[in-house]
């Protein structure tokens, strides 16, 4: 049996990620007097922000109103609303302000720190971190966590270290090796299968091809079929389509997508948001005013000019007609390729922006004021362990911020 004289004062966290980093300093600041240690299994803490946001990290989203911000979140956005009304963006950028770090907001909303560089929000944290007296161990997992009848819990490292603990902090990011999910499963909880969220689709069609790099910023997407839908930039790449608008629909549709095998018929307004018949009557109108132009050539939409030229050759209109050419039923297929344009997704890729997992230790087992479990008193939970993810655009760290401040200052108490 582990003993040591000050157990019930010591604090463990578990993952040095973003919201384990989070927490061990919010409970060092909070109470000078616990003793903190962050184990972490790998020798890399915090390597998921550092190669973040394209190397730039993406650290909090310019939405400084819970209720709004909440809507960003597909699972877990209701129970954040109180957790982001205590700690949201405004008081993450007044966080790292108050740490010599200044950020920047992008015209998206989107919030890096304004060098640019995700090793400043390393070396922020591992400045306070240290600063707060945390102690960091790498290359040491935990293996189990399990209760002590006297209160607090017997912690096993990947050493064979057994440690006792007063509290303990499971901040082990997403379900990838599942290792948070279990130590959680093991206390009692339960945790709600993971699988991915934000990907880009595979889609091979000759509309696309040869395509890539090209952006219709004026887009929607709907999953045909389904109630999935979503409006933004699609963005072409070698696989098939990416962007803000297929990346929300991902999340979106994390679980319906991943029950479908990803293969499913995705449904692209490139002119969002006319409807179909809108663009049968600007067709129209154009055809009726430009008799002479080029179909090819007269793009009355914001739609790349490349695309519009596929789009016209696919509704069966000739390169080189003319308006005058064009038959009702011409201009009607072109209606629909522009505005439900079906294309088959055969697959997915992860975004190398930023991915995350969907699911995790459900929420209706723990308090959502403290991340304290209701079940095993002590035990708290932060960050991507938890049945919490965003879309994209800073929300992911929002909430391992949010979570991970919150579960550190309730572990502050004895
Ligand atoms: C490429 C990429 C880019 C991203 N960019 C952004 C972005 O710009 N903005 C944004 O908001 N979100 C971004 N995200 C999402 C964001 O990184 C995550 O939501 C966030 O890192 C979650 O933080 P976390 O601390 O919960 O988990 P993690 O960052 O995954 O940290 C968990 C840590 O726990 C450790 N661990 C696991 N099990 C154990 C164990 N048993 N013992 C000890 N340690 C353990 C892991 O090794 C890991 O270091 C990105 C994700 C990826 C993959």
């Amino acid at each position: 049996m582990p003993s040591a004289p000050h157990a019930a004062a010591r604090r463990v966290v578990v993952g040095a990620g973003a919201a384990g980093f989070f927490g061990a300093i919010a409970c060092a600041e909070a109470d000078p007097g616990t003793e903190v240690t962050l184990y972490e299994a790998t020798a890399h803490p915090l390597a998921k922000v550092r190669v973040s946001g394209g190397g730039r990290c993406n650290v909090t989203h310019a939405c400084f109103d819970p209720r709004e911000l909440a809507r960003h979140y597909p699972r877990g956005g209701r129970e954040l609303i109180g957790p982001l009304t205590r700690f949201g963006p405004a008081e993450t950028v007044a966080w790292f302000a108050g740490r010599g770090v200044e950020l920047k907001a992008e015209r998206d909303g989107r919030m890096f720190p304004v060098t640019d560089s995700s090793a400043t929000i390393v070396e922020c944290l591992r400045r306070a971190a240290e600063g707060a007296g945390v102690r960091l161990v790498t290359g040491c997992g935990v293996r189990s966590v399990k209760r002590r009848e006297a209160g607090g819990f017997d912690v096993e490292l990947s050493s064979g270290e057994r440690v006792a603990a007063g509290r303990v902090l499971l901040a082990s990011g997403g379900a990838k090796g599942g290792a948070g999910a279990s130590l959680a499963e093991a206390l009692g909880h339960a945790v709600v299968p993971p699988v991915p969220s934000l990907f880009t689709f595979h889609v091979d069609d000759p509309r696309l091809r040869g395509l890539e790099g090209l952006c219709a910023q004026e887009a929607g997407a709907a999953v045909k079929g389904s109630r999935l839908r979503q409006a933004g930039p699609v963005l072409v790449t070698h696989w098939g389509l990416s962007g803000p608008c297929i990346l929300k629909l991902s999340a979106w549709g994390a679980r319906e997508l991943h029950a479908a095998d990803y293969r499913f018929t995705l449904v692209v307004n490139w002119a969002e948001p006319a409807s179909t018949e809108e663009a049968r009557s600007a067709l129209e109108a154009d055809r009726a005013s430009h008799p002479r132009r080029q179909v090819s050539t007269a793009n009355g939409f914001v739609i790349p000019s490349r695309l519009w030229e596929r789009l016209v050759g696919a509704a069966g209109v000739a390169p080189a007609a003319t308006w005058a050419n064009v038959s009702n039923e011409a201009l009607r297929s072109l209606a629909l390729q522009v505005t439900a344009c079906e294309l088959a997704v055969e697959g997915k890729s992860m975004n190398k922006e930023e991915f995350v997992t969907c699911g995790g230790v459900r929420l209706d087992g723990v308090d959502m004021a403290t991340m304290e479990s209701r079940t095993c008193p002590g035990l708290h939970f932060a960050g991507e362990v938890l049945d919490i993810d965003g879309v994209t655009g800073g929300f992911n760290f929002q909430a391992a911020w949010t979570t991970g401040w919150q579960a550190g200052r309730a572990m502050a108490r004895p």
